[in-house]
């Protein structure tokens, strides 16, 4: 649950940025688009004059041929530096209004005219619509980069992160009683090695009294209950930093932590009272105890221990012995 949180932060978070890159590239090609339109907008003024130009010398309806030029004059003023254009086309409305030919030449003459004066005025404006179309396809192309190199991130980190939890539950399941979910021997030795010496601990030795019998009356199944009802009894009385070990079949010891005999004490005479205490789904049972506080582990003191242990079964089970 708490990796499907992270995980759905990290994706949201990706979604955002790339939902933001989006937003960024997509004002700038706006922007980048509004630039060539505005650099557009007199060729095209030049073409309309060229183009209402072509129509007046095709027709033969001498209103309409009029009607053309002025629409090719209206187009005029919109040019800068039009003053050739505007006397060509009022040449050729006097000849147009004498009925006088007006030749295909005349269209190649406004044709010379337009091409000179987009040589001139446009030359740079051609340059600068061809920049600006590579700049588009740069923004594009670095945009679409940034946002592949974030989705690319995302997948490798979920992938990483993936893979040191697989790594982290291998590890973590190769330490553990599967039964119980409490640690096993493997990680009892593993915690005894780096237990600081300059502190006091306190070690419990609990051995649940006549299980046999209860596997026996009334099955496996119900021995497995127990152990589990145990474990969990014992989670609820220790802290955090405490460990559970299951060091054989019902036999756990307890760590406490920087914890003296008097802390202990109080620890196993409450786990000894809650297990007598506790309802087994229909089944009452005791345990036995062997405890001792110790700034180290090592096997004089697991043997002490163990003494202890036996002690409490020996003068009758469901007691407490100090090592
Ligand atoms: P005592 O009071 O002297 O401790 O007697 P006991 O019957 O508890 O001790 P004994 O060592 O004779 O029996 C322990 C039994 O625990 C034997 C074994 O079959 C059983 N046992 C060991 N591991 C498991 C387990 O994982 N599940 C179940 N259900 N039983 C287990
Ligand atoms: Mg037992
Ligand atoms: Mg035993």
């Amino acid at each position: 649950m708490k990796q499907k949180i992270k995980y759905i932060i990290l994706i949201s978070l990706t979604v955002v940025s790339i939902s933001f890159l989006e937003y960024t590239k997509n004002q700038k090609i706006k922007e980048i688009d509004n630039q060539i339109v505005s650099l557009k907008t007199p060729i095209h003024f030049l073409f309309n004059v060229q183009y209402m130009f072509n129509k007046a010398m095709l027709t033969q309806n001498k209103a309409l041929k009029l009607q053309y030029i002025d629409t090719a004059e209206y187009f005029t003023n919109l040019i800068k530096n039009n003053s050739e254009i505007k006397k060509f086309l009022q040449r050729e409305k006097i000849k147009i209004s004498k009925n006088e030919d007006n030749p295909v030449k005349d269209s190649k003459e406004l044709y010379e005219i337009i091409k000179n004066i987009a040589e001139k005025q446009y030359l740079n404006i051609l340059n600068s619509l061809e920049n600006l179309k590579k700049f588009k396809n740069i923004i594009n192309q670095t945009f679409m980069m940034v946002d592949l190199s974030i989705i690319v991130l995302t997948v490798l980190l979920i992938i990483l992160y993936e893979n040191k939890r697989h790594k982290n539950h291998l590890e973590e399941a190769s330490f553990k009683d599967y039964l119980t979910n409490t640690y096993n021997r493997r990680k009892f030795y593993e915690i005894a090695s780096m237990l600081p010496n300059d502190k006091k601990h306190t070690l419990i030795m609990l051995d649940i009294d006549h299980f046999k019998q209860i596997n026996d009356n009334y099955g496996h199944e119900k021995g497995d209950f127990v152990l589990k009802e145990v474990a969990d009894i014992i989670r609820h009385n220790i802290r955090k930093n405490d460990y559970i070990f299951r060091w054989g079949g019902e036999e756990f010891i307890v760590l406490l932590k920087n914890t003296d005999i008097e802390g202990g004490m109080k620890v196993v005479e409450k786990l000894k009272e809650d297990i007598e205490n506790h309802d087994f789904q229909g089944l009452k049972i005791t345990s036995s105890f062997g405890i001792c506080e110790t700034n180290v582990i090592n096997d004089n003191i697991l043997q002490e221990l163990d003494r202890a242990l036996y002690e409490s079964k020996r003068n009758g089970r469901n007691r407490i012995t100090v090592a």
